[in-house]
């Protein structure tokens, strides 16, 4: 059976990552998200184990020191960490899973999984990640100006990224993600079954 691959989504804070993977996920049944454990306080509309599992300090670094993540940061003062089994799970099952994580994450799946496919979402200006930032309302000016700084230091990352896209109009942002799980699909080296038989076929004596 085909194994997932592993997709690894970064952007700054306000950039509409959140809403690009939501557009692919309801495009393509063969991806899923996987649930990130944070110590951040949950905002209005969040529901513990959905968008992620709330932990405090103590049971994040207890967590850490288990070995349950398969990459960890802190962001802004927060804890957030990708777990490792259940993102280990739905590889075997065939999945592609999307991990939509801060850079500092990103760089240690490149580090550890190589083959991770690496998307970095940017906005079409600096002006305009302020001015979404501002506007989504859930995050007071202070949090804003410490996202701000973060989203400076993760464009200096983002050249080592596979691929960059610009979220100007969501739709062609969702196009463009697909467009990707597509192109990584069809890579000769990831059909090396196919590859295999058609070899195969190549060196019977009787063709
Ligand atoms: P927020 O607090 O706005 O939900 O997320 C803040 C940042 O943390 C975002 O850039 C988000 O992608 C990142 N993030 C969420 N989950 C994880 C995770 O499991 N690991 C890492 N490294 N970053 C994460």
């Amino acid at each position: 059976m085909r194994k997932g691959r592993l997709i690894v989504i970064s952007g700054p804070s306000g950039v509409g990552k959140g809403t690009v993977v939501k557009g692919v996920l309801a495009r393509d049944p063969k991806t899923w998200l996987s649930v990130s454990a944070t110590t951040r306080a949950m905002r209005p509309g969040e529901t513990d184990g959905v968008q992620y599992r709330f932990v405090s300090k103590e049971q994040f670094e207890r967590m850490i020191d288990e070995g349950k993540f398969l990459e960890h940061a802190c962001y802004v003062g927060n804890y957030y960490g990708s777990p490792l089994e259940p993102i280990e799970q739905r590889l075997a099952d065939g999945f592609d899973v999307l991990l939509e994580i801060d850079v500092q994450g990103g760089l240690q799946i490149l580090e550890r999984r190589p083959d991770a496919v690496s998307v970095f979402i940017a906005a079409p200006s600096f002006e305009v990640l302020a001015a979404r930032l501002r506007g989504r309302g859930d995050t007071a000016e202070a949090a804003v100006a410490g996202r701000l700084e973060a989203a400076k230091r993760e464009y200096r990352i983002a050249p080592q990224y596979r691929y960059l896209i610009v979220n100007d109009r969501l739709e062609d942002a969702v196009n463009d993600v697909c467009a990707i799980l597509r192109a990584e699909e069809l890579r000769t080296n990831n059909q090396t079954e196919l590859l295999k038989e058609a070899n195969n076929h190549a060196l019977s004596p009787d063709e």
